[in-house]
C-alpha cells in the first residue's frame, strides 16, 4: 500500500485580512482551513498519492466544511468522526509587523481533543504504509490516549511511523509539560522532523550542530530531519547524513510550508521505501520535499498553496 494516514487535529483558522497586524488590530478576518495533519494528508493527495485523515471535527457548518475540503482534496475521510457537543477548533492568527506569530485559540474543548479510541478506524490505520501525527494530539484526554491507540495499531500492522511536533506553546499548560509529552513517544518514531525552534526547544541548545540534532537520534529510528526554512534542510540516518539545500523562491508566506515537506517526503516514501536506505534516493526525496515546501511559501495560506507533482517537478527542472 502507499496510504498515508494522517492523524490530529484539523481547525480553521482565521487569519487578518490586512497583513502586519496584532489580534487586536485586524480589521476582519478570513477562514483557512488548516491543522499540521490535515495539510499533511491534503499535501500528499495534492501530490496525487492516496492520503487518509483520522479525527474529530464538530457536528456544525465548520466541522462539515473541513470534511468536504478533504474529500474534494481526494483525501479519504473514512477516519473523521463528529462531536455533537463540541465545536470545531478555531485560531485567531497574525504575522504580526515585528514579525511575531500571534495566536489565539478556541479550544474549551473542541471536538479534536474528544476523540476517544473507540472512535478510531482501526481498519483504515491498519492499512497505512506510514502513519503520520503531531503533538498537538497528546495535550488532553480522552484524544490523547486514542493518539496512543492509533500508533499501536498502526505499528501492529506494520506501518512506518512519522513525527512531526508542531509545538505550539501556548496550547500546552508549561514549556516542561509540552517537552516532557512531546519526548514521551519520541522513542517510537521511524521518521521524526523538527524545525530550529522545535530543535532547540526539546534540547535546551541554541545549535543545529550535529551533536545538538544527535540528542533527538533514537537507534530504532530511521530518518531524523531539521528543516531550516530557506536553507533547506539536514537529514540523519544510522548510515549516512547530509545537508539539501532549498531552491531560490520569493517568500510569500510560510504557513504550511512545513506541511508541504512532510507530505512531500511521505509521498516519496511509501512511493519506494528502499529511500530510506539508499543515500542518492533519500537526498532525491528530500529536494523534492525541499521544492514543495519553497512553492508553499510563495503563496498565501496553506491548503491553497499545495503544489501539484507537475509544479513540483517545473521548479526543479528551473533550478
Ligand atoms: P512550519 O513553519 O510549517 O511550522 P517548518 O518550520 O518545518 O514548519 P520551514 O522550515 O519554514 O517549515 O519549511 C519547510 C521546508 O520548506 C524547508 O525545509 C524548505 O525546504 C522549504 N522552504 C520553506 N520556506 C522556504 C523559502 N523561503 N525558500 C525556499 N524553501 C523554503
Amino acid at each position: 500500500s502507499e496510504l498515508v494516514v494522517s492523524f490530529g487535529e484539523m481547525l480553521i483558522d482565521f487569519v487578518p485580512t490586512v497583513a502586519g497586524v496584532s489580534l487586536a488590530e485586524a480589521p476582519a478576518f478570513v477562514k483557512a482551513p488548516g491543522g499540521a495533519p490535515a495539510n499533511v494528508a491534503i499535501a500528499v493527495a495534492r501530490l496525487g498519492g492516496a492520503a487518509a485523515f483520522v479525527g474529530k471535527l464538530g457536528d456544525d457548518e465548520f466541522g462539515r466544511m473541513l470534511a468536504a475540503i478533504l474529500r474534494d482534496n481526494g483525501v479519504d475521510d473514512g477516519g473523521v468522526v463528529f462531536d455533537s457537543g463540541a465545536r470545531t477548533a478555531l485560531a485567531f492568527v497574525t504575522l504580526r509587523a515585528d514579525g511575531e506569530r500571534e495566536f489565539m485559540f478556541y479550544r474549551n474543548p473542541s471536538a479534536d481533543m474528544l476523540l476517544t479510541h473507540a472512535e478510531l478506524n482501526a481498519d483504515l490505520i491498519k492499512r497505512a504504509a506510514v502513519f503520520h501525527y503531531g503533538s498537538i494530539s497528546l495535550i488532553s484526554e480522552p484524544c490523547r490516549s486514542a493518539h496512543l491507540c492509533a500508533m499501536e495499531i498502526a505499528k501492529e500492522a506494520g506501518a512506518l511511523l512519522s513525527y512531526d511536533p508542531n509545538l505550539r506553546e501556548a496550547l500546552w499548560p508549561s514549556r516542561e509539560e509540552a517537552r516532557t509529552q512531546i519526548l514521551s513517544i519520541w522513542d517510537q518514531a521511524d521518521i521524526a522532523k523538527v524545525s530550529e525552534v522545535e530543535l532547540e526547544f526539546l534540547t535546551g541548545i541554541d545549535s543545529v550542530e550535529d551533536d545538538v540534532v544527535m540528542k533527538l537520534w533514537r537507534p530504532t529510528m530511521k530518518l531524523l530531519l531539521v528543516t531550516l526554512g530557506d536553507q533547506g534542510c539536514k537529514y540523519y540516518t544510522r548510515d549516512f547524513r547530509g545537508a539539501v539545500p532549498s531552491y531560490k523562491v520569493q517568500q510569500v508566506d510560510t504557513t504550511g510550508a512545513g506541511d508541504a515537506f512532510v507530505g512531500a517526503l511521505l509521498r516519496k516514501i511509501v512511493q519506494d521505501p528502499s529511500s530510506l536506505q539508499d543515500q542518492k534516493k533519500l537526498e532525491s526525496a528530500i529536494k523534492f520535499a525541499n521544492a514543495c515546501g519553497a512553492i508553499t511559501a510563495t503563496k498565501k495560506g496553506a491548503i491553497p498553496s499545495l503544489p501539484t507533482e507537475v509544479e513540483v517537478l517545473k521548479l526543479m527542472e528551473s533550478a
